[in-house]
Parts: C-alpha cells; sequence; structure tokens
C-alpha cells in the first residue's frame, strides 16, 4: 500500500530544508512563508518521492515544484550533456510555458543553472542551438518538444525529474498522446511530479501510468481568491459597450486591466477601438505570433500599456502582479471561465475587482455564473430607458429571476443594485475544469493517430491522500507582491539562473 503524507507543519522556509541559494532567491522575492502546496510538496521532492498535486495556479505551485527542483540539481552538481536535459517541465500553453521558465531563473536567481523553453510558434532554430549545449532545465509544450525529439536535436534519456502541469488543460488541447510519447523516451528511474487541478478519468489514467508510489498533495481552489474580487455588473446595449469600456477604463483606480473577449476578432477590434479612443491597449490571443505576445505580455507586465485584450486560452498561464481590474467585455459561454478569468486580479493575496459587460443575449450566461459561484453579483442597469422599461434586467424570459436561482440551498450574499461594487461578495466555492474548445489556439499537435505507447515500467496508481490548505499565497506576507516583476525574456532564451 502506498505511503500517506503526513501532516506536516511548517511555517518557515527553512523548516523546509531548502539550500541557502533558493531561501535567498525567496527572500528577494519577498515570500516571507510557504503556502500550504509549498509546505506539503517541498519536503516530500527534496526526498526524491514522486508528487500528485491537485492544485492550480495561484496557490504558489510554481515555487513549490521549482524549489526542489533546482535544490535536487545543485546537489547533484552536474553539468548537462550535449542535447540533454536535466530536468523536463512539461506545460500546456507558450504563455504558462514562459511563465514557469521565468519562475525557475527568479528561484534560481543566485544559482548558475541553464534554463530554456522550447514551444511552438518561434523558429526552431535558436531552439536547437540551447538544445545542443544541453540545458539543466527545459520546460516545453509537447508539441514543439516532440518535433525537436524527432530531428534527435534533443535526447531525454537522462533527465531524472520531470513535472507534468496543468494536465487537464493538456487533455483538453489533446496533449495526452503526445505526452506519452514523450514519457516513453524518459529513463525508468527518475523523479514524476504531476499537477492538475481536476481528476477527469483520462488523466488519473496517465497518472497512474507515470507516477510510482506517488504521495498526492491537494490544496482547495479558487474560492478564497473569487471571495476577494469586488464584482460588478453592468447591463448594456451590446452596442455600447464599447463605450462603456472606455468609461471604466478611465476611473482613476483602474490602473492595470486585462479585457477578456470570446473571440480573436473581438479581442482585435476591442484594443482597435481603445488605441482609437487614447488608451493605450495590446491584443493577446491565438492568431498573433510567439513574438507578438510576449512582446504585448512584456509591455503590459512593466507598465507601459494599461490595458490588456484577450481571449480566454490566451490569458491561461499569465500571471502578472498588480492587476487591478478585469473587465469581461463578453461573458464567456463556459461559467468556469469566469472564475479563471476574474482570478487574473487579486493575484497573490491582493485584492481586485471585475467589472462585466452584459447584454440581452447573455443574460442565461450571467445566471449560469451565478448559480456556480453561489452569488449574486450587484449590477447597474446602464441600457437605454426606453430599452429598459420593455426588457426588465432580471426578467429576461429565460428561467427564473436570479433571487430564486441561488441553488444549492445558499443564501444570497450579493449586493443587488450596488452601482460600485467595492466589497468582497459572499464565500462561493466554483471549481475548476478544463477549457472549453472554441476558441483552443496553443501548440496543439497536429491530428496524430498512431497508438499510445505508455512506458510500461509498472507505475501504481496514486494514492488519495490529502493534505490541507487554502491555496491562497501571501496570507502571512502583509507586504504583498512586489508590484512589477521583471519583464520576461523572450521564449527559447536560454539564460543562467
Ligand atoms: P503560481 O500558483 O505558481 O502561479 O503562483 C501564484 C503567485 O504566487 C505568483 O505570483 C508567485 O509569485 C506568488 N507566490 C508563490 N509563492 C509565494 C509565497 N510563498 N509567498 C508569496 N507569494 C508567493
Amino acid at each position: 500500500m502506498p505511503a500517506r503524507a503526513e501532516s506536516i507543519i511548517v511555517t518557515t522556509f527553512q523548516d523546509l530544508g531548502l539550500v541557502e541559494t533558493v531561501l535567498r532567491a525567496f527572500q528577494h522575492e519577498g515570500y516571507t512563508s510557504p503556502t500550504p502546496i509549498q509546505a506539503q510538496s517541498i519536503p516530500i521532492l527534496l526526498q526524491g518521492r514522486d508528487l500528485l498535486g491537485i492544485a492550480q495556479t495561484g496557490t504558489g505551485k510554481t515555487a513549490a515544484f521549482a524549489a526542489p527542483i533546482i535544490h535536487r540539481l545543485l546537489e547533484e552538481n552536474q553539468r548537462p550533456l550535449p542535447k540533454h536535459v536535466r530536468a523536463l517541465v512539461l506545460a500546456p500553453t507558450r504563455e504558462l510555458a514562459a511563465q514557469i521558465a521565468e519562475s525557475f531563473r527568479t528561484y534560481g536567481r543566485f544559482a548558475k543553472l541553464s534554463v530554456g523553453v522550447v514551444v511552438g510558434g518561434v523558429s526552431l532554430g535558436p531552439q536547437r542551438e540551447q538544445l545542443a549545449r544541453g540545458l539543466d532545465v527545459l520546460v516545453a509544450t509537447p508539441g514543439r518538444l516532440l518535433d525537436h525529439m524527432g530531428t534527435g536535436s534533443v535526447k531525454l534519456d537522462a533527465t531524472k525529474i520531470v513535472v507534468l502541469d496543468e494536465a487537464d488543460h493538456m487533455l483538453d488541447l489533446g496533449f495526452v498522446v503526445p505526452i506519452r510519447r514523450i514519457i516513453a523516451k524518459l529513463p525508468k528511474v527518475r523523479q514524476n511530479l504531476f499537477f492538475s487541478a481536476t481528476m477527469p478519468s483520462e488523466i488519473a489514467t496517465l497518472a497512474g501510468e507515470m507516477l510510482r508510489d506517488p504521495v498526492q498533495v491537494k490544496v482547495t481552489p479558487v474560492a478564497t481568491t473569487v471571495e476577494r474580487i469586488a464584482q460588478h455588473i453592468f447591463h448594456i446595449e451590446t452596442s455600447r459597450k464599447r463605450e462603456i469600456l472606455l468609461e471604466l477604463l478611465g476611473r482613476p483606480e483602474v490602473k492595470r486591466t486585462i479585457v477578456f473577449t470570446r473571440t480573436k476578432r473581438g479581442a482585435d477590434r476591442v484594443a482597435q477601438y481603445l488605441e482609437a479612443g487614447n488608451q493605450p491597449a495590446a491584443a493577446i490571443h491565438g492568431n498573433k505570433s510567439q513574438n507578438q505576445r510576449q512582446k504585448a505580455l512584456d509591455a503590459f507586465k512593466t507598465g507601459r500599456i494599461p490595458t490588456l485584450v484577450a481571449t480566454d486560452i490566451a490569458a491561461r498561464g499569465i500571471d502578472v502582479d498588480g492587476v487591478t481590474h478585469v473587465v469581461n467585455f463578453e461573458l464567456p459561454d463556459v461559467p468556469e471561465s469566469y472564475v479563471h478569468r476574474i482570478g487574473r486580479t487579486a493575484r497573490a493575496g491582493a485584492d481586485g475587482a471585475a467589472f462585466s459587460l452584459c447584454d440581452h443575449e447573455e443574460r442565461h450566461l450571467l445566471r449560469q455564473i451565478e448559480k456556480l459561484i453561489r452569488l449574486t453579483i450587484p449590477a447597474t442597469d446602464r441600457r437605454d430607458p426606453s430599452i429598459r422599461a420593455t426588457q426588465p434586467a432580471d426578467a429576461p424570459g429565460r428561467g427564473k429571476p436570479r433571487q430564486q436561482q441561488q441553488g444549492r440551498g445558499r443564501p444570497q450574499q450579493g449586493r443587488p443594485g450596488q452601482v460600485q461594487a467595492a466589497g468582497a461578495a459572499a464565500p462561493a466555492q466554483p471549481s475548476r475544469r478544463p477549457q472549453p474548445g472554441p476558441h483552443r489556439q496553443d501548440d496543439r499537435p497536429k491530428q496524430d493517430n498512431r497508438p499510445a505507447r505508455a512506458n510500461g515500467n509498472g507505475h501504481n496508481q496514486p494514492q488519495q491522500t490529502q493534505g490541507k490548505g487554502n491555496g491562497e499565497p501571501r496570507r502571512n506576507n502583509p507586504a504583498g507582491p512586489r508590484p512589477d516583476r521583471r519583464p520576461q525574456r523572450p521564449a527559447g532564451q536560454r539564460a543562467g539562473v
């Protein structure tokens, strides 16, 4: 029977047993104490054990795996062989891959390790060059990594640590077969780390194939984040959304904003409109080249442009400190996406606000969102009075009024009618599920019908040992996050960390 995770009571990073080089980097970042996932995972990973982490972004999970990996690589004190990689991290999207590599550089800033990124959408040449030298840490999206494996640019037979991040998102993007092909090329003796926010059966099977006697660590999802976000709905005609957006972005408290649209074209149009209205903005979505995406993200991170217009998938993995507002220019088709979107603000323990523009056609989407988060979001009716008279805001004729729809027996906690949602809304416990398909824009592989090959090393199913945690970083850090993190290096760049 697999071992259980002990309930670990650790209050300082020193207690975790990490090397001084990493402790100093954490101090440099202003991290005063480990988040729950860090407290539970780091000691296990330092022992070389496999880990099944049920957690999502915003919980501090990147540091939870990056820090012990850096520690173990330093301890081993070897140089990577040419074309070889000592630790491999697989991520579903280019942005997340770049973000993870940036975290390795941040947490390893006092170590001399090489970190590389291999993602689609950019030329193969520079990536081939960095791989040729060998890397301590490679962060890759599966499709592009397979391309390099196919040409012999990279070999995984000396890779001793492998991380699979956002596994459920990988499934959604069709990466499960490529992942199996990658895993088959890894040595049998290795340390495996597997992170997923949810555990659909296909992902549980993959975890079972990959992990050997894993310890499971689970932290509670985003409910705490939603609580801290002041949310507000504006009922508005479709044709007047842009005008109200400009007005909202002009408010003095609105400093750094991500605006979400449903489509790539919509994102472009909104960004153009804002630019024309003297409101600097950039759009980020899957039709943009990797360089354009990175440039826009860097400009946003450094504060050169205050507004980023994004589609759901493009925004995955974007972790920018100090986002004061999220604006849903259009409500998402899938209610869970609302939770992900608004979670872009209130990162790392900060507060944030989310405005949503809701036209008549989107009322049913609003109802689904409110049902999911179990609260009524305060709303203001900004529609033309003549329309208001004919179409009352909460009687759109597609179901019961919202007040009767709170479901699951919970009392309403929102404050309908309040113009500025200033305070925290009621506790809610939304759950994360894989993103829906319509706007997939990532490095998905072309259709591959070859049979999957598992590594066949007899790895067993993970044990369901549940840890504790509220999933909230920086709880004990009154200083809060550093408002500006240094801009990301372009993907694919090798750097000493
Ligand atoms: P992640 O879940 O890895 O996306 O991390 C979310 C955010 O939490 C990032 O902005 C990190 O910089 C921040 N963070 C990670 N660990 C800590 C910590 N121990 N204390 C404070 N902030 C942290």
